[in-house]
This record gives C-alpha cells, sequence and structure tokens, in this order.
C-alpha cells in the first residue's frame, strides 16, 4: 500500500566543524519520502520555488517518488533551512529559516491521493497539517511528527491535531515540553491523553520509546562509528517506519511495529553517513535487511 508524506521540501545549508555543505536538498519532507521509497510506493505533498534544482527532482524520480503534489511557485524562494553542529555532532543550533513559499501554503491535493491509507504528517505547522488532513478520505493510519516551534507558537492547533491521528513522533526534549514532565517515562500517559494511540519518543544516538496499547518497546539506535551530518534522521527513521508498515500485506498494525521501528532506526543511521541526503540515497535494501539483522543480534538476551 502506498504513503503519502506531507512537509518540507528545502534547501539545507549544513555547517559541522569541519565542513560546510550550502543548499543541499533537505526538508522533513524529502528525507521522509526517500527512507519510506525503500518499502512503499511513495507520494510527495510540498511546495518548492523557481530556485529549486532540477537535480533534486532527478533524485525524487529516481526513488520512484510520486510527484503530481509537488507544488512549484516559479516567482518563489524555496524554503531554506541552515544549521551548525558542534563538535559532538549533537548539539545544533539554527542560524537562520527563510520560509519562502512555505508560508501560507495552503496545499492542494490531487485526487488520486485523496484515498491513500498510510499518511505521514512530517513537520511543518500543525494548520497545513489539518489542510491536508481533511482532504483524506478515511486513512488507515496517520501519523504525525511535530517539533518545539509548533509548541512554542501554534500550541492550539497543535493539541487539536493529536486528536485527529494515531501515533505521535516526537524527541525527548519536545515530549517533555509538551505535558510539562521531566520524565519522559511518566510523560507517555499524559501524552496519550492527548489523542494518539500510539506515542514514540527518539532519543537520537540512544534509540527510541514506543508506547501502545500493548505497552512499551524500547528500540536502538544502530551504533555508529563516525556522523557525518544527522540532519533529517528524525526524518529518515519515521519515513522508514511508515514505509515499512505500509509494506506489510497481512497483519496488525501492532504486529508489525516494533519491526517498522528498527527499520526506521536503520534508515536514519544510513542518513547520519553523509551530508544531507547524499548517503540515504545511495543505500540498498540488501544494506538495510543487514543492519537490521545486526540490530537484532545486538538486543538478543
Ligand atoms: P531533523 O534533523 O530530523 O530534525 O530534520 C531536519 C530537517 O528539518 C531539515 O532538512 C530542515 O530543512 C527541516 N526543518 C528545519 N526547520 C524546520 C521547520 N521549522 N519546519 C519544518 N521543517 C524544518
Amino acid at each position: 500500500m502506498s504513503v503519502l508524506v506531507v512537509g518540507t521540501t528545502a534547501l539545507d545549508s549544513i555547517k559541522t566543524p569541519k565542513s560546510e555543505n550550502p543548499r543541499l536538498l533537505g526538508g522533513s519532507a524529502s528525507h521522509a519520502v526517500v527512507a519510506a521509497s525503500f518499502f512503499a510506493p511513495t507520494k510527495l505533498v510540498g511546495v518548492v520555488g523557481g530556485d529549486f534544482p532540477s537535480r533534486y527532482i532527478t533524485l525524487y524520480k529516481k526513488h520512484g517518488v510520486d510527484l503530481t503534489g509537488l507544488q512549484k511557485v516559479k516567482d518563489g524562494q524555496t524554503f531554506h533551512w541552515s544549521g551548525e553542529y558542534e563538535v559532538n555532532m549533537n548539539n545544533r543550533r539554527t542560524l537562520n529559516t527563510v520560509l519562502g513559499v512555505v508560508d501560507g501554503w495552503s496545499p492542494k491535493l490531487p485526487g488520486s491521493h485523496e484515498t491513500t491509507p498510510y499518511v505521514l504528517l512530517a513537520n511543518i505547522s500543525p494548520a497545513v497539517q489539518h489542510i491536508v488532513l481533511d482532504q483524506l478520505s478515511k486513512p488507515k493510519f496517520v501519523i504525525a511528527d511535530t517539533m518545539d516551534l509548533w509548541m512554542n507558537i501554534a500550541l492550539a492547533d497543535l493539541l487539536r491535531l493529536l486528536k485527529r491521528v494515531d501515533c505521535l513522533v516526537l524527541n525527548d526534549g519536545e515530549a517533555r515540553q509538551l505535558v510539562e514532565e521531566d520524565n519522559v517515562v511518566n510523560a507517555l500517559p499524559k501524552i496519550h491523553q492527548l489523542g494518539p494511540r500510539y506515542v514514540i519518543i527518539k532519543k537520537g544516538e540512544h534509540g527510541s520509546i514506543l508506547s501502545g496499547p500493548k505497552g512499551v518497546f524500547i528500540a536502538p539506535a544502530y551504533p555508529l562509528k563516525k556522523v557525518v551530518d544527522p540532519t533529517g534522521a528524525g526524518d529518515s527513521f519515521v519515513g522508514g517506519l511508515i514505509g515499512y508498515l505500509a509494506a506489510q500485506k497481512s497483519g496488525s498494525i501492532e504486529t508489525h511495529l516494533r519491526r517498522a521501528i528498527v527499520h526506521g532506526s536503520v534508515v536514519a543511521s544510513f542518513c547520519c553517513e553523509g551530508f544531507g541526503l547524499a548517503r540515504t540515497t545511495k543505500t540498498t535494501k540488501a544494506e538495510i535487511a543487514a543492519r537490521v539483522r545486526e540490530l537484532e543480534k545486538l538486543v538478543k538476551f
């Protein structure tokens, strides 16, 4: 079954202690849609400006991404994010965000997208996430990603969104902020009370925690020896996860969710090994399967 991803389709300028990489293909939807494409047919809903390089369109196409929902505003500027990492590659600060064509964007889905069963509302304003959900007819499983910015400037929209989704994915700091709870384990039931049946808390290199009707699952992150650029790892994680779910031919979501998380972690690990999408796009299904097997061995006891 297919996956629809809405989010930012961006140009990212990424600075690390070792190098500067301007105007790479980035954005929450770009990372997520490429990650999902390893497992299932994908549809991208996004907006770019006239400055969006055609080689990035070619890259989406290489992954078989359906681009009928990608809007191009010829005289507009593509969303541009720049960020800088510290030496440990964990701490990052945003240097600048130019919303460009994302400012005030109201996506209109092609008719062919309305019945997509698996939906990922990747990180973008909750207002846009609502507009997309409003145009969908009874999706089977909806995951929302978010960030602290929306808790700060659009909390009411976000809280309304949480009542409409099956699963919320957020990092540990965001989980603490959302329910004003220092302990992540105690934050979980409070987040469920806000709406989502499933909650996944990302803890970066320390893996993630799934909480759902059948209890809690602790998932590892793949232990990488070298991180080149973690930008988009969270988006790759959730993209891989929903792509894996959509690819399952039978059985309930519940039965596949744990393995889906592990597949998401593995795709995220490849993302961290190159700038932007450079490593992810070179990844093969065989490499993903091999790392999943390695992770399985690492956590068995
Ligand atoms: P991650 O590293 O998973 O947190 O995601 C980084 C990606 O998020 C980058 O490719 C950025 O283009 C994108 N991004 C940065 N700020 C925002 C924002 N305010 N809304 C949506 N996407 C963003």
